[in-house]
């Protein structure tokens, strides 16, 4: 009788137990699945620029009478050694972003500065296309230090906001208009800054935007990387977001343009003046 009650009372424990582990098990097998699609994408992100790399300097050595063909091949193999370093410097931006900590050393960072070196990271680029870049920055009255502040990893945000930027201008037409826009907006948790990318481009599909935030996804291969793109610049995003308990989201039209919308938390630059300094504010 006692050993019944007992396995009755175990079996419900037992029960769950086994589910843990199946749970565990399906986790840690999708976790595997990742991995291996990853290190299997990587593969072929590198073998393609490498590969051409190898056929051109083949190229090059076959013609080496002919100075006008040796100068188009090593044009050629500039452009995909300046892919390979793209894609491996990206992967160090990711393997950093998904590793450090970036709140470790976390500081107020001041939007304006942020937005003037995603711009800047750009200007050439928009310039040969003739897109205009526009940023309107509001400046809250009351601030105690000028201008609004994020709080967080300079290096991590300054990359991600270059990143959405940098996609703004290479999926937009020529003679168009890239806007980017910060504010502070009031939510439950505290204040946060907005910061928006505003696109005039090809925009994206529905279907599309639940996978462009994946490692490698691109709408379209091609025209991806004839920009240069890796396909790892909105994965850098999203974890550089969510690394600061920030959110990233997206609105599109296709053939009207993207928005891309980051909010932030402040920096309580005012606040933790406000307490260090009592009666300051
Ligand atoms: P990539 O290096 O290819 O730009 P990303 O991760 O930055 O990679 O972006 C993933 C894909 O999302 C891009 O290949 C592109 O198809 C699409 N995309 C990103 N930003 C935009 C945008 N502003 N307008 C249209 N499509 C975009």
């Amino acid at each position: 009788g006692e050993a019944l009650a007992v396995s009755a009372r175990v079996a419900p424990l037992g029960s769950r137990l086994v589910l843990l582990l199946v749970e565990d098990l399906t986790d840690a097998r999708r976790i595997e699945a990742v991995r291996r699609d990853f290190v299997a994408n990587v593969s072929h992100e590198l073998k393609t620029p490498v590969g051409a790399l190898s056929l051109l300097s083949e190229a090059v050595m076959d013609a080496s009478d002919e100075p006008d063909a040796v100068q188009r091949f090593a044009g050629r193999m500039q452009i995909e050694a300046t892919r390979l370093t793209n894609l491996v410097q990206e992967l160090i931006d990711l393997s950093r972003v998904q590793n450090d900590d970036p709140l470790e050393d976390a500081e107020p960072v001041r939007v304006e500065e942020l937005v003037a070196e995603a711009v800047d990271r750009c200007r050439h680029q928009a310039g040969t296309k003739q897109i205009v870049m526009a940023t309107a920055i509001q400046d809250p009255p009351g601030a105690v230090r000028a201008g609004l502040h994020v709080w967080g990893n300079r290096g991590q945000l300054a990359a991600a906001l270059g990143n959405l930027v940098e996609n703004a201008v290479n999926y937009s037409p020529a003679h168009t208009r890239v806007g980017i826009s910060a504010r502070r907006i009031s939510a439950p948790g505290g204040e946060l800054i907005e910061l928006a990318v505003t696109d005039q481009g090809i925009g994206i599909s529905d279907k599309d935007k639940e996978r462009i935030f994946e490692r490698f996804y691109r709408v379209d291969p091609a025209r991806s990387r004839a920009t240069g793109g890796t396909g790892l610049g909105l994965a850098i995003v999203k974890h550089v977001v969510a690394s600061h308990g920030g959110e990233v989201s997206v609105w599109s039209a296709e053939g009207q343009g993207s928005t891309f919308t980051l909010r932030l938390p402040e920096a309580g630059v005012a606040r933790d003046r406000a307490a260090r300094h009592p009666g300051l504010d």
